[in-house]
């Protein structure tokens, strides 16, 4: 390793076994890092009980191991960094940024997409969440974080300029669920100056999440990485390969090839023979060929396997 201070991660939700959508997201990171000469971390994002498949955070670690992709660092798990998610929480309130939202799913629905502000007036201060805290039953209600009337951009590395006015595009978001979970936009944020993560490459459907991350960061005092989002890769019907779509989990008997589909996905051009190799070396080849003006400039794109 060099004296880089590139740092990047993977950070897969356990919700099921990886498929080619994020073995893609997974590659581009891992070769973002590498051709940098940087760290790559594994971060599971395992916050979601309730969404999470036996085994999974597991299977996808081996997973990784089959494909190659080899990490640096234990896996942080974001299970066992409660306390830390709670801090941020508590700083967030004693900057009197936090409120209580009781609002039914079927109240928000009528308010439209963008939530309107409607429980703001009641607050939360720091004393109040560390009570609540303490008398759970009283309790039932999410943690919003109130957003300010003003435009976060961010000069994506593949797609360009991305700007989005918070008050009128993303609305007050959830810190923590109303089942007491903490929400994905507070922990990413939370994990990601923890770990220093200095570059994060991932799927395009996150990208309009950065912008409230940015904003969370400006909150907490920390500093802001670099951005790149990939094109996610869609089925024939256009839709989003997931674990909830049914996407078929990586075949490890197929490694090299799916490798070699995400290169190219990449914009890449590997060439054919490189689909012999070991896996190892395919990642190599990719490490040495890296190139992120490559990565097409896209939304989405189709499988492989459904064209
Ligand atoms: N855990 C998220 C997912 O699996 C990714 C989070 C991120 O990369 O910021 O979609």
């Amino acid at each position: 390793m060099t004296g880089s201070s590139y740092v990047g991660r993977f950070a897969p939700s356990p919700s099921g076994p990886l498929h080619l959508g994020s073995l893609l997201a997974a590659v581009a990171s891992f070769l973002d890092a590498r051709a940098h000469a940087g760290l790559w971390l594994v971060r599971m994002e395992d916050l979601d009980p309730p969404r999470e498949q036996t085994g999974a955070a597991d299977e996808i670690l081996t997973q990784l191991q089959h494909f190659g992709l080899a990490w640096d660092k234990d896996v942080l798990y974001q299970s066992q960094r409660l306390d830390a998610y709670a801090a941020a929480l508590m700083q967030l309130a004693n900057e009197g940024l936090c409120f209580r939202c009781q609002c039914t799913r079927s109240a928000l629905r009528e308010h439209g997409n963008v939530y309107s502000g409607q429980c703001r007036h009641r607050g939360l201060s720091a004393r109040d969440l560390q009570y609540a805290d303490k008398h759970p039953s009283g309790s039932d209600a999410a943690v919003r974080v109130r957003v300010t009337d003003e435009t976060y951009a961010l000069q994506d590395r593949i797609q360009g300029l991305y700007s989005q006015n918070l008050a009128s595009e993303a609305g007050d978001f959830v810190v923590r669920r109303k089942d007491r979970l903490f929400a994905y936009q507070l922990a990413v944020v939370v994990d990601d100056a923890y770990q220093g993560i200095t570059d994060i490459v991932r799927g395009i459907d996150l990208l309009d999440s950065t912008p409230r991350q940015l904003y969370l960061q400006h909150c907490l005092g920390y500093g802001t990485p670099r951005y790149a989002h990939v094109p996610i890769i869609v089925d024939a019907a256009g839709d989003k390969l997931s674990k909830q779509s049914f996407a078929p989990p990586l075949q490890p008997e197929r490694a090299q090839e799916q490798l070699h589909q995400c290169l190219d996905l990449l914009g890449l051009s590997p060439p054919r023979t490189l689909i012999n190799s070991s896996v190892e070396s395919i990642l190599a080849w990719g490490v040495e060929h890296w190139d992120i003006q490559a990565v097409p400039k896209l939304a989405t794109l189709r499988s492989p396997q459904s064209s």
